[in-house]
């Protein structure tokens, strides 16, 4: 074995060795020469050889993406269609200036401020992108990626980045695979390779010698970025992080372009919308202006600034902050969402589907009875730590035996003060438990009847084996759900008797199941058999067996989980259990969380889905009352998913299996579980729960309602200011002043010196007390609705009637006549003053007013939105030092404001305020006596 062994050897710097040299020589050595080929044994490594390999060859893990370089990101933000539009006219203005005779300095004024405008947006854009991207990368690192390690012969859980070469790592259905590595041994493992390949077909493997072929389908490797889709394995790690195939493959160079959710798709249309209609009022003022005597020039130049002012600019990077808002805040309440586009999907939510173990349970398992030999026993104790007694412990162990030796779980005692906790399955975790309490010794066990072989458990068949070789030969433990287990039964142990399993003793067996069921147990059988070979197909291993008995295991409810659930039935959202666990357990869980409500909920079990046709089943869905999905399988759950959608229903999905993949790419919304999760799922997933917790789904679909209520509510905030703007403007102009009430730099200043702040500041809302208390949104309504837009039109029409009002009332107020009217007339200058700080004063108050939508903002607290009150501090400030300071009035040809007109402005500018206030009331009204009336007619 000399020359492998040199192949081996780590060359390089940084870790960095040939992983097709040592790919290719591992693959040709037996399972027993692998470990010494790489310096390692069946015991793993040792916690110090694995620090020196890695100080000495680097973490397992490859170079991050390479952003972009940081002024190609800025040089992106002038190309878009808004910043090159605004540049073409910053440039035509500033070519008017030099043609206009004599030269006009608000001209110029007027093409530094619309650069101003581009340089000021982008500048933003790009602090938004940067920013969210590194949200991202936050979020990414966050979701868990273990793996499990021998290290000094003891199972541990590391983080996958701590993987050196020859580490010896235990692999599972739905586990990553973090490095690449050899098989030393394989139960009826399949991974999937489409990660190096791009072939989605799982492909068996085993841990034989292999000779021929590239090395990417060496039938005993597996390799980093594939997933393990079902058996189990053992395997020796050979190439860690760059020297990984994936490693060497993939260039990752390029981050994966970000793509624009509806959302965004929706408001970028809009605003290319709005500036259609910038550039057809700004026509329509230049051909009304013209024949008025104004310039050719001048009436250009203020038409075109116009335009520039009612293109909503700042929009699409205020939608961006909202949604990354939304997306922290849920990533603080233990969600975390990949993906912007969940953040929308979780607001229109209509369905939730969810698993029970761990999602509405704590997942904290423990035996509390087992039946055997025809005689309930008692266990007690509470959760992993292996203290607690049997009643009667001598004929219970026969089955616990069984159960114990068909388990890969391990318990793991206490650390810092901590409780005892299980490294794999939970449920297996707590029959070692019961099988220490009534005083199994399992190494004893394991030594006296090593494992040779394993059927791994999956959901489809709900049974897991092992074979054992011992004294007398091999035998067989197989444990698994009751019903399955019978099935392949054909005897049963009774007080050490075995005796043939008749009719009756099978439905006293299922009578007993139940009765554990109906009290939401977890309920698991153990069988055995003996065997004449240590390797019979898996049919031989589950048939002609002997029953042992039963185990029932509780599994609390989370306490929050009641709650969250009632929450989301009074926000208009089904919540529906789908499990593989029994009926009655599953029914009797759902009680307790409130799932089920009314005294006969539908239940319907895998093998009744099995008969339904598509139409069937969408006529069971249709029902509206509390439903249970039992007994069912992954490809079951996806079933349900799909014919959730055909109704048009915006479905959340939650799923913790490798086989739950498909399901969750399906879903509107795939939730997948941070901590006990599988690695596939989480990858399948948008959103992953870093605790599990149902309560999570129903806090994160809050919080996306919310974000779209505000991305809804500074939408109102932009578009009404822009009809303030506008209404003096059009008025004037057919009024026939010469004038404008308010010129396109003020207007400007406007949208970039007070509207900005606000408008962020109302996309960061917190939820509306009452943002639970109404049905989902509809998946087909615009952002845009007839509600939104009759809200933009009665706010900023009302700032317009007072815009107008101000202006003439000040002008008329002089008596001179309009046509004296010059730029320099002092009134004129005054009055454009109070225009301004005007729209600036009532723009505070409709942000206000826009914080709520039927709630009083009295209510709501005017003063709970601090960064909103900043913002309009420091929109007053501006204001006031365009108005003061006679740099800014040059700049703008503004004036001083008396203290008496202020006092008038702040009048007029919370008349918007007071009839939105007036207009909730009367919705809140409309609402209650409806409430009464169908109260009444109940
Ligand atoms: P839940 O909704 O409670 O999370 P599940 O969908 O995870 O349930 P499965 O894990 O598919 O359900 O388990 C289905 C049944 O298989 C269980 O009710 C139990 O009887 C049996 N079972 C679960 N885990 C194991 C295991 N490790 N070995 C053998 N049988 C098991």
């Amino acid at each position: 074995m000399a020359a492998p062994t040199d192949v081996l050897t780590p060359g390089g710097s940084g870790g960095e060795t040939s992983g097709d040299a040592d790919g290719l020589a591992i693959r040709t050595l037996p399972p027993t020469d692998v470990y010494s080929a790489l310096d390692t044994s069946p015991r793993g490594l040792t916690t110090e050889a694995a620090d020196t390999r890695l100080r000495r060859f680097g973490s397992n893990e490859l170079p991050r993406a390479a952003h972009p370089a940081m002024w190609r990101q800025l040089a992106a933000q002038f190309t878009d269609l808004f910043a090159v539009v605004l540049l073409v006219a910053s440039a035509i203005t500033a070519l008017a200036y030099t043609l206009q005779e004599p030269r006009d300095p608000g001209t110029l004024q007027l093409a530094v401020a619309i650069l101003a405008v581009v340089v000021l947006n982008a500048s933003i854009g790009f602090a938004q992108e940067y920013s969210a991207e590194r949200t991202a990368e936050s979020l990414q690192a966050m979701v868990p990626h273990t793996c499990r390690v021998l290290r000094d012969a003891v199972l541990r859980e590391l983080p996958a980045r701590e993987l050196v070469r020859g580490d010896v790592v235990i692999l599972e259905a739905g586990d990553a695979v973090s490095a690449d590595c050899r098989l030393v041994e394989a139960h009826d493992i399949t991974v999937n390779n489409a990660a190096i390949t791009g072939e989605s077909d799982a492909v068996g493997r085993g841990h034989e010698p292999d000779q021929q072929g590239p090395v990417l389908e060496a039938r005993n490797c597996l390799f980093m970025g594939t997933d393990v889709v079902a058996g189990t394995a053992k395997a020796v790690v050979f190439a860690t992080g760059r020297s990984t195939e994936f490693g060497r493959i993939f260039q990752l160079t390029a981050a994966a372009p970000r793509q624009k959710t509806p959302l965004q798709h929706q408001v970028a249309s809009m605003a290319r919308r709005v500036a259609g209609a910038a550039l057809a009022v700004g026509s329509l003022l230049f051909a009304v202006r013209l024949p008025a005597g104004q310039d050719l020039v001048s009436a250009f130049v203020f038409a075109l600034g116009v335009m520039v002012a009612l293109v909503p600019e700042g929009l699409p990077a205020t939608l961006s902050v909202s949604l990354a808002i939304g997306v922290r805040r849920m990533a603080r309440r233990h969600a975390l969402v990949k993906q912007l586009l969940a953040v929308e999907a979780l607001g229109s939510t209509t369905v939730v589907c969810t698993d029970k173990t761990g999602t509405l349970t704590q997942a904290e398992m423990t035996v509390v009875q087992v039946w055997a030999g025809g005689v309930m026993h008692t266990v007690s104790g509470v959760g992993y730590e292996p203290a607690g007694e049997v009643t009667d412990p001598e004929p219970v162990r026969a089955a616990l035996r069984a159960a114990a030796l068909c388990s890969n779980a391990r318990l793991v005692p206490p650390s810092d003060g901590g409780r005892w906790h299980v490294l794999g399955d939970t449920t297996e975790g707590a029959l070692l438990v019961a099988a220490a309490k009534a005083g199994l010794d399992r190494a004893a066990e394991e030594a006296a009847a090593p494992r040779v072989g394993e059927h791994p458990f999956d959901s489809v068949r709900k049974l897991m084996s092992t074979v054992h070789s011992g004294d007398h030969g091999y035998h067989a433990c197989v444990k698994g759900a009751p019903q399955e287990l019978l099935e392949r039964c054909t005897a049963i142990d009774r007080q050490g008797e075995v005796i043939a399993l008749t009719d009756a003793l099978r439905a006293e067996v299922m009578t007993v199941n139940d009765e554990l069921a109906t009290q939401g147990l977890r309920v698991l059988a153990a069988a055995r058999r003996e065997l004449s070979g240590p390797h019979p197909d898996r049919d031989t291993v589950e048939s002609g067996l002997t029953f042992l008995g039963l185990v029932g295991m509780l599994d609390p409810p989370r306490p929050e989980v009641r709650e969250a659930v009632a929450a989301c039935h009074r926000a208009g959202i089904r919540v529906v259990m789908v499990t593989g666990d029994h009926p009655l357990t599953a029914e009797a869980v759902a009680r307790r969380v409130g799932i089920v409500r009314h005294s006969a909920p539908t239940v319907v079990t895998g093998a009744r889905l099995n008969e339904l046709d598509d139409d069937a089943l969408d006529g069971l869905l249709a029902g509206q009352g509390d439903l249970l999905l039992c007994r069912v399988s992954p490809e079951h759950k996806m079933r349900v998913v799909t014919a959730f959608q055909r109704r048009l229903e915006v479905v959340a999905v939650t799923g913790d299996g490798a086989n739950d993949a498909p399901a969750l790419k399906h879903a509107d919304i795939g939730v997948a579980m941070g901590a006990s999760g599988t690695d596939v799922a989480r990858e399948a997933a948008v959103m992953v729960l870093l605790d599990d917790s149902f309560a999570s789904i129903a806090t994160a679909v809050r919080l996306g309602r919310s974000v779209y209520q505000n991305i809804r509510k500074f939408l109102v905030y932009v578009f009404s200011s822009n009809i303030g703007e506008l209404g003096p403007i059009i008025a004037a102009t057919f009024a026939g002043f010469p004038l404008v009430p308010i010129s396109a730099v003020q207007i400007l200043a406007i949208d970039l010196g007070s509207d900005v702040l606000p408008a962020l500041a109302l996309g960061a809302e917190r939820p509306e007390d009452d943002v639970m208390d109404r049905p989902p949104r509809s998946r087909h309504e615009r952002l845009f609705s007839a509600a939104v837009m009759g809200r933009i039109l009665f706010l900023g029409g009302i700032q317009a009637l007072c815009g107008c009002a101000v202006f003439f009332w000040h002008v008329n107020g002089s008596g001179i006549p309009f046509s004296h009217f010059t730029e320099d007339n002092a009134v004129y200058r005054e009055a454009i003053t109070l225009v301004q700080a005007g729209i600036v004063i009532s723009q505070f108050f409709i942000a206000l007013t826009l914080r709520t939508e039927r709630e009083s903002v009295f209510r709501a607290g005017l003063l709970s939105n601090p960064w909103l009150l900043a913002a309009g501090g420091i929109g007053l400030v501006w204001m006031s030092g365009i108005s003061y300071w006679p740099l800014l009035q040059n700049v703008f040809n503004t004036a001083p404001i008396a203290v008496t007109d202020w006092a008038v402005l702040a009048v007029l500018g919370v008349l918007p305020l007071a009839a939105d206030e007036a207009r909730k009331w009367s919705l809140r009204r409309r609402h209650s006596s409806r409430t009464v009336e169908q109260g009444g007619k109940r």
